[in-house]
């Protein structure tokens, strides 16, 4: 715990709300990018398992847990497994451009993609598509269609040309691919993931919450207990909302690929219906895709990218994430800046009234019903903070599925809860040690370590809440409004 631990920028990005994810890519894994995006506030990594080896993954996390170190940030790390999107595969020249009316072939035999072929990541996807089928390729920037299918090619027509790169995405409209939600890549991927001690891994594709269920099985198999995000992106998982939010800890509204599923016209509503049903539901929401798009090659964003991401702080969002902006684009850090600016002025903007309806549920768990009125005191006594000391996180979850205007702050013993908690709207991870597990030390330590964070001063108000005994998961029992400082002895 030297000094550096809290850097000038700690405070200033505890006092936003929403989260940012942050995709590294080779625009992002260089010392001094990846040290700058740190700086500049992203909360979670996102490590494509689309692109990029296990090595690589691993020496962006290598070069990432430095960053941390330099700037006393917590950021998290998420693994987001390919699934069975189907890709395109690499070009000689890494990309090339369709033009309308021109043939192209997706041949499921070739190795290296030119102006007339390329490659397939699914194979079988020969068997699934006719003549007459649409396509659209890179999040529907690129539409063809299917003229006939020959063999192991599917011969097309461009309908909408533009820039096709290495592994972009192909989808068929309206959707309804047999592919399985867990291919033998994302297996070992799961593996990897594991490996590499990641916090998060994303699902793609998943139709129901037993795919969520089998990754869960597949990463505690692994040794791994990181917490399992739902990409929703297929029809069917809105269909299965409610039992995929049961069985995974987040979710992501994934907009590309549900976006050519549904039709681009019925994401809006369905970011706000996903983002509200993952909070009732005690979990967590991403939105994702194309949010600062035009940063990929701007130091600014548009008029519309700017409310995209305001609009998504106000469904209640838990964080916003970046994907080729700060993967593979040319203003990685001005991207994220903006994004902390707009967020942090959407969150002003915000009229807090603490969401009544919480009146009718009904908590049986005593640490949950503590975790609410704690939320109900703070909002009421318009305190500063929110003390929770939590081991698993649980409590700082619950308290921030209800927007209460008071920052809470997850005071936890344990390294991963840190990490774990890095990705909610609200939440502030702060690392402190239960020394001896004497309660007034422990209070004391809390209070201090606050102080040091700059998240209060002496004689603010505060409300704590803490289990004991001290140092049991699950205990929390006990919820204390404190004046900061009053109780410390002179000396
Ligand atoms: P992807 O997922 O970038 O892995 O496709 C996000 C999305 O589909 O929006
Ligand atoms: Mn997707």
């Amino acid at each position: 715990m030297g000094p550096q631990r809290r850097g000038p920028f700690s405070f200033e990005h505890m006092q936003r709300a929403t989260k940012i994810v942050a995709t590294l890519g080779p625009s992002s894994s260089d010392p001094d990018t990846l040290s700058q995006l740190v700086a500049a506030g992203i909360d979670v990594v996102r490590l494509n398992f689309s692109h990029g080896t296990p090595d690589d993954h691993r020496a962006r996390l290598d070069v990432l847990r430095n960053a941390m170190r330099t700037h006393g940030r917590t950021v998290g790390v998420m693994a987001d497994l390919q699934g069975p999107k189907i890709r395109v595969g690499k070009f000689a020249g890494s990309k090339v451009l369709l033009k309308p009316g021109q043939p192209f072939i997706l041949d499921a035999e070739c190795k290296l993609g030119d102006s007339q072929r390329v490659g397939l990541d699914y194979p079988e996807l020969v068997g699934d598509v006719e003549a007459g089928d649409v396509l659209l390729l890179d999040d529907g920037r690129i539409v063809m269609d299917v003229v006939r299918v020959d063999g192991h090619e599917i011969h097309c027509v461009v309908r909408h040309g533009g820039e096709l790169s290495n592994n972009k995405g192909i989808n068929k409209q309206g959707g309804g691919l047999s592919a399985p939600a867990l291919t033998a890549k994302d297996m070992e991927d799961i593996r990897t993931a594991a490996e590499l001690g990641v916090d998060y891994v994303a699902v793609s594709f998943p139709k129901s919450g037993d795919d969520m269920r089998q990754a869960r099985q597949l990463l505690q198999a692994a040794g791994s207990e990181a917490m399992t995000i739902a990409k929703i992106e297929r029809v069917e998982a809105i269909a299965n909302l409610d039992d995929i939010l049961e069985a995974s800890d987040g979710v992501m509204v994934a907009r590309g690929d549900l976006a050519v599923e549904v039709g681009d016209a019925a994401v809006p509503a369905l970011q706000k219906r996903i983002i509200r049903a993952a909070r009732e539901a005690n979990r967590f929401a991403i939105t994702a895709t194309q949010m600062m798009e035009s940063m990929i090659h701007s130091p600014v964003p548009t008029r519309a990218e700017v409310s995209d991401v305001a609009n998504a702080v106000l469904d209640g969002t838990d964080a916003v994430m970046l994907s080729a902006e700060t993967a593979a684009g040319e203003y990685p850090v001005h991207t994220v800046e903006s994004m902390v600016r707009i967020c942090v002025e959407a969150e002003k903007s915000q009229e807090v009234s603490l969401d009544t309806h919480f009146l009718d549920r009904v908590f049986t768990r005593i640490d949950q019903s503590i975790a609410m009125a704690a939320l109900f005191t703070a909002y009421h006594l318009k305190v500063k903070a929110i003390a929770a000391l939590t081991e698993s996180g649980s409590t700082a979850l619950w308290m921030s599925r209800l927007n209460c205007g008071v920052p809470v702050y997850a005071l936890t013993p344990e390294i991963k809860t840190r990490y774990k908690v890095s990705i909610l709207r609200g939440v502030n991870p702060l690392l402190i040690r239960y020394i001896g597990h004497n309660r007034d030390e422990l209070l004391r330590e809390a209070e201090s370590e606050l102080i040091l964070a700059g998240a209060v001063q002496p004689g603010d108000l505060i409300v704590l809440t803490i289990g004991e005994p001290i140092g049991q998961p699950g205990g929390t029992n006990t919820l204390k409004l404190v004046k900061v400082g009053e109780h410390r002895p002179a000396h």
